[in-house]
């Protein structure tokens, strides 16, 4: 298979159209086969429900080459598991898990010249999504829906080494409790584009979103869930019903008991706590973990022992493992990596 001619280690986290993507449509309360197509537009009715009401949830993950050549991506099936606790929140109809792993096999292999090399640190992204597509000028949910799954190649997150972050407490909220906030919705980035924007206007790489009923408890940022390091090794990640359940995340804390021996604490972090952490990174697919070296609540700096300059070590610990894991250098637990070829 001849790869394109791309310059792998110098892309970004951008879209390029690839060649195939997968459709399934569902009409009439069935989807229906469903098929790769070379179509990356879409035409719909101007009152389609995902463009007045936001009817629409997404994935996101990865397929890459491994050390020894295979395609594989990571844990899909608990992609498919999240995507139908999102369907079900939106009045949206599930799309099956084995039907979810199935397309996003179809789609990697199609498009096998868009996977980056071993090595480049690029992967190809994958974004499934579903939204509600007849038209629905009442409010109520659509009856026909779109399932697709495209792909795009992006660059390594680690461009030109390690960067902590330094990110803000948040004035504005992400989740209410009883809200969307555990489920993977397009809404709920909806209303994070402006705390997100004015963030960066504010020279700050993210937002640290508290419980918006006591505004004392470390929620996440806008797309990634916080593990943090105590003095003595502990780690330590919040718990909360509003808290997207990250993929990264819940697969970290596998790594950190059953690789590294660490004691995991899933519990409920006041803002409080977080000046006493030893380390403090931001977990999701995009970049496994990114460091926080800084967080300041209104002018109040915390500054993490880890530092600006790298991670800390524990952090550091589980990031090796778990992209040794990712990329076959270390044994993966029992139906982590899907092979693909
Ligand atoms: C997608 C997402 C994450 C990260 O989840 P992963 O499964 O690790 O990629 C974290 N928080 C939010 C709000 C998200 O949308």
């Amino acid at each position: 298979m001849e790869k394109k001619n791309i310059d792998w280690g110098n892309l970004g986290f951008s879209y390029m159209e690839t060649d195939k993507r997968f459709v399934s449509n569902f009409k009439d309360g069935v989807w229906d086969e469903g098929e790769l197509i070379s179509e990356a537009n879409v035409t719909m009715s101007e009152c389609a429900c995902v463009l007045q009401y936001a009817q629409t949830c997404f994935e996101g993950l990865k397929a890459y080459t491994t050390e020894d050549g295979h395609i594989v991506t990571f844990r899909p099936d608990l992609n498919a598991e999240r995507m139908e606790a999102s369907a079900k929140r939106l009045e949206m109809p599930v799309f099956p898990k084995e039907r979810f792993i199935d397309a996003v096999v179809q789609v990697v292999a199609a498009n096998e010249a868009y996977v980056p090399p071993f090595g480049s640190g690029a992967t190809l992204y994958l974004r499934p999504f579903m939204y509600g597509k007849n038209a629905v000028i009442g409010v109520k949910p659509a009856d026909e829906f779109e399932f697709r799954v495209f792909c795009t190649p992006v660059g390594p997150y680690f461009k030109g080494g390690v960067k902590p972050l330094t990110i803000r407490v948040s004035d504005f909220d992400r989740a209410a409790p009883g809200g969307t906030g555990h489920i993977k919705a397009g809404l709920n980035y909806a209303m994070s584009l402006h705390a997100i924007v004015s963030a960066h206007e504010e020279g700050y790489d993210e937002n640290m979103y508290l419980d918006p009923k006591t505004r004392t408890k470390v929620e996440e940022t806008g797309g990634a869930n916080f593990l943090f390091v105590t003095k003595d090794n502990k780690v330590v990640t919040p718990k909360s019903s509003s808290i997207l359940p990250s993929i990264t995340r819940r697969s970290l804390v596998h790594v950190a008991k059953e690789y590294l021996g660490l004691e995991v604490e899933e519990r409920e972090i006041y803002l409080d706590e977080v000046k006493d952490f030893a380390e403090c990174g931001l977990c999701g697919t995009a970049a496994v973990i990114s460091p926080v070296g800084k967080i300041v609540d209104h002018g109040t700096e915390i500054c993490l022992p880890s530092g600006m300059a790298e991670m800390g070590p524990v952090t550091k610990k589980l990031y090796d493992t778990l992209t040794g894991i990712q990329m076959g250098r270390i044994e993966a637990p029992e139906g982590w990596i899907k092979v693909i070829k």
